[in-house]
């Protein structure tokens, strides 16, 4: 007999195994897939650690969460500091002084404010006539008036609409404001992404990482537990479950399903050393058909274990899709009507006496890694002091 059952060997589960068995609880671990790692999965090709859900970049401000993965793994140095491409031009992510540099010529933090300051203005007295409101009470409802009123007009257009509105499939303006506040705006001159204390990728690859995390714990691949007889069979053999799959599938769907959007990947080996110069390039217009290209080998520096240059590269293309039941997903549509069908899901979750949902898919939510570690530590902490 088990202690527990944990459904999927993604981080979360990962987590959830390893203090579970460190603490002398018998752990087995299910996973639906052919390897672990869940979407955080790499893949060694030529020397080169291909993220093969889409690029990952560790970053978390919670020193606790660091200390955490750091047992599993050595990080480096890598800083991510995408690059945006709008028809040939390219300005440097997220917005800061170095893209307003190349979008206005402005040189100072000052003209920088003006300028941005007085594209808001121009919009919102133009957006308040249409509405018949005084300027002071316009309130952005929508992700195009929330992104304007951050950074003005030209960068909207260039930067984020085209982009957006390939990643989500719908208008800026039918999409809500919270999507953006993921994107730092900086009046300093500074390319790194990312907001956070600590940032790196793991050396040895993200896979190597989530080995270490399932060292010494039974995992058993390529089975999913949804299958009923499956099911039933891993059921006897536990007293607890934790399933980090999605909470509707849990259910086989029985108040209905939550979207998602997904994506697709086009992976390319290139014979030559370097095709971009940067581990991301975003296509921030509407026809460029990917959103962006990802060149594994540069979150990396190009090198490979022995401190090597690879003489080869791979790249990803991203599309982004259109998700449908049964297509792997992405990112939660966390819209008012999927809201509210995870909440009753979750009313359901909150019944069930031996079984506890987590995780991205299990609780529904864009989680960092370093939020689903943290969930995961929470869970496990609760979980064994009470016991
Ligand atoms: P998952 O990794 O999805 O693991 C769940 C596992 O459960 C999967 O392996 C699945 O196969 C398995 N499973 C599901 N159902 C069953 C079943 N019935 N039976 C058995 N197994 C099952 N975060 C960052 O911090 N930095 C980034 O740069 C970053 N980039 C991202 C880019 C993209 C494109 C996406 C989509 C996400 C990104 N994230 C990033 C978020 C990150 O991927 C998640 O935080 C993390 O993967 C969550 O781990 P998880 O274990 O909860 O879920
Ligand atoms: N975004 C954008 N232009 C860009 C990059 C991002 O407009 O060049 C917007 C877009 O709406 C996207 C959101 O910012 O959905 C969050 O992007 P981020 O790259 O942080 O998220 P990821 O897709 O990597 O999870």
């Amino acid at each position: 007999m088990y202690d527990y059952l944990i459904v999927g060997a993604g981080i979360y589960g990962a987590v959830c195994a390893h203090e579970l068995h460190k603490r002398g609880y018998r752990v087995l671990v299910v996973e639906k897939k052919d390897h672990i790692g869940g979407n955080i999965y790499t893949e060694c090709i030529e020397g080169i650690h291909v993220h093969k859900y889409g690029a990952h970049i560790f970053h978390t401000n919670d020193r606790r969460v660091w200390d955490y993965v750091n047992q599993f793994a050595d990080f480096n140095r890598y800083t991510n500091s995408p690059v945006a491409n709008y028809k040939g031009e390219l300005y440097s992510l997220p917005f800061n002084m170095y893209t307003f540099n190349r979008m206005w010529g402005v040189i100072t933090p000052d003209e920088a404010e003006a300028r941005i300051a007085g594209q808001r203005q121009s919009y919102i007295e133009s957006r308040a006539s249409e509405m018949g409101i005084a300027p002071e009470e316009f309130v952005p409802s929508n992700l195009e008036e929330q992104a304007i009123s951050l950074v003005g007009t030209d960068i909207y257009e260039r930067l984020i609409k085209g982009y957006t509105e390939k990643q989500w499939g719908r208008r800026c303006s039918d999409l809500p404001s919270s999507i953006i506040r993921r994107l730092p705006v900086r009046l300093t001159y500074d390319n790194n992404y990312f907001n956070a204390l600590y940032q790196g990728i793991p050396i040895g690859g993200y896979t190597r990482m989530t080995e270490r995390m399932l060292d010494g714990i039974e995992v058993r691949t390529g089975v999913d537990y949804l299958d009923p007889p499956v099911r039933i069979a891993l059921e006897k053999q536990a007293k607890r479950i934790i399933y980090t799959g999605p909470i509707d599938a849990f259910y086989y769907y029985k108040l209905g399903y939550l979207e998602y959007r997904s994506l697709r990947f086009e992976e390319e080996l290139i014979e030559k050393e370097n095709y971009q110069g940067n581990a991301v390039i975003n296509y921030t217009d509407a026809d460029t058909p990917y959103t962006r290209i990802v060149e594994h080998k540069w979150f990396e520096f190009g090198l490979d274990a022995s401190g090597q240059s690879i003489p080869v590269t791979l790249i990803s293309r991203e599309y982004s899709l259109e998700w449908k039941p049964g297509v792997e997903s992405y990112y939660p549509i966390g819209d008012e009507r999927n809201m509210a069908l995870y909440n009753r899901y979750r009313e359901l979750a909150g019944r069930e006496e031996r079984s506890f949902i987590g995780g991205r898919l299990g609780e529904y939510k864009y989680y960092d890694m370093d939020t689903a570690v943290a969930r995961a530590l929470e869970l496990t902490d609760s979980l064994t002091r009470e016991s």
